[in-house]
């Protein structure tokens, strides 16, 4: 009896072992979105969010896409247009500070002080020197298509810049010198 125990029992774990599988991979499969297509810009957004929760040490939140970028709840959301942009880790570390913060609702003040985070999640996350993880966040706030959108719960994007900048006095001199470029549309006021 005991031996014949002993014969099923490895086949037995052996199979539990694949339904568990098949079990998980259907998991993970439901989590993928259906949409945007699984492009190298939704991967690395991906990567880097996992990244980011593992040197934060905190459970990764979900990213999902949606009309526009925001932080609800422990869900990241990121138009589907920013994922493959130069400056989506910058997004995805502004919206990843909101997370960190556990930030809730739309408030002018959650803003600036995920602004600020940017740099500090890059630098740690994606091992970027800090004049790099600057450049990055910059060319987020000072985006030309960003500059016309008044977005919900935020101030106006000059504004946001420049109480970002006031925290990097360092880099006055590159800004400066890139006041008068297509991507700096606006020049705040004391810079
Ligand atoms: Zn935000």
């Amino acid at each position: 009896m005991l031996r014949v125990a002993l014969r099923i029992l490895p086949s037995l774990v052996l199979a539990m072992i694949t339904v568990l599988l098949i079990l998980v991979s259907v998991g993970r499969g439901d989590e993928v979105p259906s949409y945007p297509a699984v492009t190298k810009g939704w991967r690395a957004a991906q990567a880097l969010l996992a990244r980011m929760a593992q040197v934060y040490e905190v459970p990764p939140p979900a990213l999902q896409i949606d009309r526009f970028g925001h932080y609800r709840d422990g869900v990241i959301y990121m138009r589907d247009a920013t994922v493959d942009t130069d400056v989506m880790e910058a997004v995805l570390a502004h919206e990843f500070a909101h997370y960190l913060f556990r930030h809730k609702g739309l408030v002018p003040g959650n803003e600036i002080v995920a602004d600020a985070k940017v740099v500090e999640i890059l630098e740690r996350s994606r091992g970027y020197s800090c004049g790099e993880a600057f450049r990055v966040q910059y060319r987020r706030l000072s985006g030309i298509n960003r500059v016309n959108l008044q977005l919900q719960g935020h101030q106006s994007p000059c504004e946001e810049l420049r109480i970002f900048l006031t925290g990097f006095p360092e880099f006055r001199d590159f800004v400066r010198v890139t006041g008068g470029e297509r991507e700096r549309p606006c020049w705040p006021a004391g810079w």
